[in-house]
């Protein structure tokens, strides 16, 4: 469903991404692991286009990314993100977030777009909260928010970029089992997360990066109990 050919990037003089060949299929779920600044949130940005790249190819369902205009609106609607910091947009109702993308973008109804997002905001367990505003949410309430209002655009495959990170340690599973779900329900997902237990509980595959290269690809199992590289073995000697 998702395929990098050689996809090489830089930021001046320094090489974040080389060479990076990745194939994603439908219902995989793909958890990123790697020390800070080896590119991992580089490569995601990089799924969506929020960064572009040097050479090489993507494509999602076997379209390649495009460059630019409407049909880059489109495939942005196609991969659903999830940063570290919700995002949410401050000034409008839990409900006008998830509404927001739907109506502008896939010119859904209002009505319509409600009906929906009411059923995506019952499936993350914030229903009750659609009428507040996000600073009146708990932080996992509000990551919970972004999960569906990135869903609410149908994605094809969702990324998240550490969305556990900036919770409150209590807050942090309610996520994860939203993430769980989903990935049960045969979403595609990448997923840049420290959060191990659920990267051995949920991972179809580890894709371990370091220094802007992919140095692994594995089961958890065979990822968490015997490491082939030395990098994954000196990463997993100090996280765990
Ligand atoms: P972390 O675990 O800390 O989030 P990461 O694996 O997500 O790290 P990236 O954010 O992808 O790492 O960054 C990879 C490298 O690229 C780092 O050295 C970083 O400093 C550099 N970098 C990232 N974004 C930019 C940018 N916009 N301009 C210049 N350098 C950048
Ligand atoms: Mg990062």
């Amino acid at each position: 469903l998702v395929q990098l050919k050689n996809v090489n990037k830089h930021f001046g003089a320094l090489h974040v991404l080389k060479d990076i060949n990745l194939s994603v299929g439908k219902g995989e779920v793909i958890i990123l692991l790697g020390p800070s600044g080896s590119g991992k949130s580089t490569l995601c940005r990089t799924i969506n286009r929020l960064e572009t790249i040097d050479s090489g190819e993507i494509s999602i369902d076997g379209k390649l990314l495009p460059e630019e205009g409407k049909a880059l609106a489109q495939l942005r609607a196609e991969v659903g993100m999830v940063f570290q910091s919700f995002n949410l947009f401050a000034h409008k109702s839990i409900l006008d977030n998830v509404t927001l993308g739907p109506r502008k973008v896939l010119g859904k109804s209002k009505a319509e777009a409600e009906e929906e997002a009411m059923a995506l905001l019952a499936k993350v367990g914030v229903d009750s909260q659609a009428q507040k505003m996000p600073a009146q949410l708990s932080g996992g309430q509000q990551q919970r928010v972004a999960i569906a209002r990135a869903l609410a655009m149908k994605p094809k495959v969702m990324l998240f970029d550490e969305p556990t990170s900036a919770l409150d340690p209590e807050m942090v599973n309610e996520v994860l089992e939203t993430m769980v779900s989903l990935a049960k329900e045969g979403m595609t997902m990448i997923v840049v997360t420290h959060e191990m237990g659920f990267a051995r509980r949920a991972a179809d595959r580890i894709v371990f990066l370091a220094d802007g290269e992919i140095v692994e690809e594995a089961t958890p199992t065979e990822f968490f109990t015997n490491p082939k590289s030395d990098r994954a073995k000196d990463f997993l000697g100090k996280i765990l």
